[in-house]
């Protein structure tokens, strides 16, 4: 029997459902029950009426989705699958950081541990990070922005203000160069350029769109063009070629690629539904401060 047919028979005992991140591998993305970006993977998590959740990302999200969803058993297939950025920010630094500014609200981009989380007034996602700024700043009050200082400077950018930051970056998105683009425009000069403002602003300051992985997807499908240079990690071009199989997308970088997000494989999907493994648990009261922030991400639509 295929290891797909396994995966399916087991998820159906168990009555599990399978998440994953558009960073995923194909394979895994082909079996998922949901792809998306973090801000929908979270609403996924919330809704879904499965008692099991297979989270095929990195850490910080299955532990959102636990968050979310307190009385389901998440599963992260490969329990050492982090978020570098997410590991640039600790409860105990950034307790010092709101001592030194106790005016300031806080507002952390969703990828950062559960107890940064808990520390947090609000939480939110690339796709949401502006709005959520605006609605912040129109109440006059100054924010402490963490952990990505680039997704902050978009912000920032975009929303006129400035934020108190903290220095944390995704590794991979900071390494697409302006070379790269240049690049990619020379060969490709009728595409797009399409970015994640996790990306420094010499690449963002460089493209035709700005945007999440999602906003990527509902970019692509609307737009006339056929063309587009896609800055992000790699594995989002699978899901984009499936949604427009008449366009054509050209990495901005190949080597773009995550290694944590590329950790998960069937034979771990499988083996996490067979033992029930590894399965995300957290202590009550974070879980409980840091759904405070999370609720206000998902309020925020
Ligand atoms: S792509 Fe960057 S932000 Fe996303 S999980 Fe990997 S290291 Fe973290």
């Amino acid at each position: 029997m295929e290891i797909t047919d396994k995966i399916k028979i087991l998820k159906k005992e168990k009555n599990a459902v399978i998440l994953a991140h558009n960073y995923q591998s194909s394979e895994i993305q082909d079996i998922a029950d949901f792809v998306g970006d973090s801000l929908g993977l979270s609403m996924e998590a919330s809704k879904t009426s499965a008692s099991v959740i297979v989270f095929c990302g990195v850490h910080f999200m299955a532990e959102t989705a636990k968050i979310l969803s307190p009385q389901k058993t998440v599963l992260l297939p490969e329990k050492s699958a982090g978020c570098p950025m997410a590991d640039m920010i600790d409860p105990e630094g950034l307790k010092a950081l709101q001592s030194r500014h106790p005016q300031a609200v806080t507002m952390c981009y969703v990828n950062s541990p559960a107890a940064v989380k808990a520390l947090c007034d609000y939480c939110c996602t690339s796709a949401n990070a502006l709005r959520m700024a605006q609605g912040i700043l129109s109440k006059n009050k100054k924010i402490i922005f963490v952990p990505d200082q680039y997704l902050a400077s978009y912000v920032a950018e975009k929303a006129n203000c400035d934020f108190i930051k903290w220095e944390g970056y995704c590794p991979i998105h900071s390494e697409i160069l302006p070379g790269h683009i240049m690049l990619a425009k020379k060969l490709h000069p009728q595409a797009k350029v399409i970015v994640h403002p996790e990306c420094k602003p010499d690449i963002t300051s460089l493209a035709d769109v700005v945007t999440s992985t999602e906003g990527m997807s509902r970019y692509v499908r609307s737009s006339p063009d056929k063309e587009f240079i896609i800055g992000t990690e790699t594995g989002i071009i699978h899901r984009l070629k499936k949604e427009n199989p008449d366009k054509h997308f050209y990495p901005a970088s190949d080597k773009a690629v995550c290694a944590d997000m590329k950790k998960i494989n069937l034979e771990k999907i499988l083996f996490s539904l067979e033992n029930m493994s590894h399965e995300i648990t957290l202590p009550d009261d974070i879980m409980d401060k840091a759904r405070l922030s999370i609720t206000r991400m998902l309020e925020t639509i």
